[in-house]
């Protein structure tokens, strides 16, 4: 009997509890908000970006929003057909005020990731010893239809749906340039700055592989969607 009076109190209690907390959660703790790319890194944001690889017209909505507020300039891409397929690609231009190497393809999803990155980066490059904020990000591209290590036989690649990025270096608005090929280890400001950008890609993406990893990423991060913050 206890046992069923306690029960009917904690159904009682989520019947009421659940309207309540989806009106006065803060929006980054609430699951029923949608994200936004300004939300602070965490489960909830976690488990927001990965419900938009499942629904096109929010996601695309979380970018739409973004751009309104001048965080990323991107525009809606062509399909692309063949053996890798892109449905509904975006090609992501700039981030605010940090220009980009070249513009990128990239699925809804890792336009999203991205975009909360370089946000995240910035940060992280302004709080650094060399108090800059980005100016620029050098990348070797995103999507690519191939295997994993361009192996001839395996699964494919996350580049296969343009769920990966892969960024060789930073410039800072002061000049500083930052070479994940050349500054991993040495000198000290530079290799503490690159670690912490590339610790925050896990953050942001599924998962963030540096040089530390193996010697096919001794130059750059590979920055993905899959797993849940894998960092190598
Ligand atoms: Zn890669």
């Amino acid at each position: 009997m206890r046992a069923l009076i306690l029960l009917a109190v904690l159904v009682g209690i989520g019947w009421w509890g659940l309207p309540w907390l989806k009106q006065n959660l803060p929006a980054q703790y609430n699951p029923f908000i949608p994200l936004s790319v300004t939300d602070p890194p965490g489960w909830v944001t976690r488990y927001k970006l990965e419900r938009l690889q499942s629904d096109p017209a929010a996601c695309l909505d979380v970018m739409r929003r973004a751009q309104q507020a001048g965080l990323v300039t991107f525009r809606e891409a062509p399909a692309m057909q063949g053996a890798c397929p892109l449905v509904r690609p975006l090609r992501v231009q700039r981030f605010g005020d940090v220009a980009l190497s070249s513009s990128f393809l990239a699925s809804c999803p890792m336009a999203v990731a991205s975009t909360m990155y370089v946000l995240r980066s910035n940060a992280i490059a302004q709080q650094s010893e060399f108090h800059s904020p980005l100016r620029r990000i050098n990348h070797v591209g995103s999507y690519a239809c191939r295997n994993i290590y361009h192996r001839s036989q395996g699964r494919l690649s996350e580049h296969a749906s343009a769920d990966a990025w892969d960024v060789t270096g930073f410039q800072l608005r002061n000049s500083v340039r930052l070479e994940v090929g050349k500054n991993w280890r040495e000198p000290a400001p530079a290799s503490q700055l690159l670690h912490s950008l590339w610790r925050n890609g896990c953050d942001s993406f599924g998962n963030a592989l540096g040089p530390d990893y193996n010697a096919a990423h001794a130059t750059h991060f590979h920055l993905g969607m899959r797993g849940a913050g894998y960092c190598r």
